[in-house]
């Protein structure tokens, strides 16, 4: 039986050989890829000096002896528009009007806020000394033309995509996402919404799993229940992996007499990678490629196959759409109460953090059995602890990763 660490590594690895071709987005439809190629200003940013409030725009050198007691004047002499710029020069003792975003005009070298000023007569008054590049944002302060403002392999949030947009791009260069199949086996299982008998099961896996991707923006084609009969499952296994990239099939990867997922997929020219992981949930998960396509056999016991899809699935998913980074984020909690763990296993514990008492805490969920998804219902966090029998201590510092 192969690590954690071991696993994740090789699901990464062997996703890495299965790079998606390039293909331009809509920044509009861009949420959640990830960029295939540096980006560079096009121009600089901001575009041109402009003022950062509404007021006026003047020479500071003209105010520089003001006092409220001493107010000084400028003559109001021209007014910068937003979207257009002034031709006019201002000169000594004047001022003009400028609205916030608007260029500066040629002359001036600060902006006094409205607020601060009277205006009467065609003239503002001016109680305080006004210094050379107050409110001015000046060109090429953030980027200068040709920098790079967001990397390769980045994740497109609704924050990038707003830079994207003011920098002008429409269309974005990102990864395609591969296409991913999914197939429920077991003879118990019955889809939600359907009458079942006493001895049925709802299926749970396909409609978690594909939530899950899907928060993650990827879509997931279903084929339906497989009953555990060998050559129906086959030609359900084998359609399903000539269509898709990656396949995702739940149940039958054990050791039950009709768990024969592992055995079709050889059949099929599935080469294993893996089957089996020193973790709890998940153990029984089966990693295969068949060429460049990528097989995930889950176990079915609900929150084996959902912890697994999370710790394994997408990562291998990230991978394969270019992203810098596939693993999860990792964060530091501190338990809120203490464990005794008795399991060999690296167990994943369903948890839910919190921030009280300026820490973020944590605590396992009630029910950690992997068929309990009430307690993953009610988790936002998976609980990383060690390999190995230990005893956590309340206070003691441990990893999560947020669900
Ligand atoms: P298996 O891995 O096929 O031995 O299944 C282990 C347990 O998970 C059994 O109790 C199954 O009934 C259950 N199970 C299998 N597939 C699903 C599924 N898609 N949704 C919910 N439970 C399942
Ligand atoms: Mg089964």
């Amino acid at each position: 039986m192969i690590s954690y660490e071991e696993a994740l590594r090789l699901v990464i690895e062997n996703a890495g050989s299965m790079s998606s071709p390039a293909i331009s987005v809509s920044i509009l439809k861009a949420q959640n890829y990830y960029i295939a190629q540096d980006i560079k200003a096009p121009f600089d940013l901001p575009r041109f000096t402009n003022s950062s409030m509404d007021g006026y725009a003047l020479r500071s050198i003209d105010t520089k002896d003001a006092t409220q007691k001493g107010p000084i004047r400028l003559k109001v002499t021209g007014e910068v528009k937003t979207g257009l710029s002034i031709r006019k020069k201002l000169n000594r003792g004047e001022a003009f009007a400028i609205s916030t975003g608007s260029k500066l005009p040629e002359g001036a070298d600060a902006v006094v806020m409205k607020e601060e000023t009277i205006f009467s007569d065609g003239y503002i008054t001016i109680t305080r000394p006004v210094s050379k590049k107050e409110n001015i944002r000046y060109q090429g302060g953030e980027f200068k033309k040709g920098e790079i403002i967001v990397r390769k392999g980045s994740l497109i949030t609704p924050q990038v995509t707003g830079l994207l947009a003011l920098c002008g791009f429409k269309n974005v260069a990102v990864r395609k996402r591969p296409k991913i199949s999914f197939i429920s086996s077991g003879t118990e299982l019955v889809e939600p919404g359907r009458k079942a008998n006493e001895f049925q099961i709802y299926n749970s896996n396909y409609y978690s799993i594909s939530a899950l991707l899907k928060k993650y923006g990827f879509e997931t084609k279903y084929y339906g229940i497989a009953k555990d009969e060998y050559v129906g499952t086959k030609r359900l296994i084998q359609r399903a992996i000539e269509s898709s990239d990656i396949l995702l099939i739940s149940g039958g990867v054990s050791v039950g007499n009709v768990d024969f997922v592992k055995e079709i997929l050889n059949e099929l020219g599935v080469e294993k990678i893996f089957w089996r992981i020193n973790i709890k949930p998940g153990k029984p998960l089966f990693f295969g490629r068949k060429r460049k396509k990528l097989i995930f056999g889950l176990p079915g016991n609900p929150v084996s196959s959902f912890v697994n899809s999370f710790l394994f699935v997408i990562p291998a998913l990230r991978k394969i759409t270019g992203a810098e980074d596939p693993n999860h984020p990792a964060y530091i909690a501190s338990f809120d109460c203490g464990i005794n763990k008795t399991e060999k296993r690296r167990e994943f514990l369903r948890g839910f953090f919190y921030y009280k008492e300026d820490e973020i805490k944590v605590i396992p969920a009630k029910n950690q059995q992997s068929h309990m998804m009430g307690g993953l219902a009610d988790s936002n966090c998976l609980i990383v602890t060690d390999e190995g029998e230990r005893r956590y201590k309340k206070g003691e510092r441990i990893r999560i990763l947020v669900l």
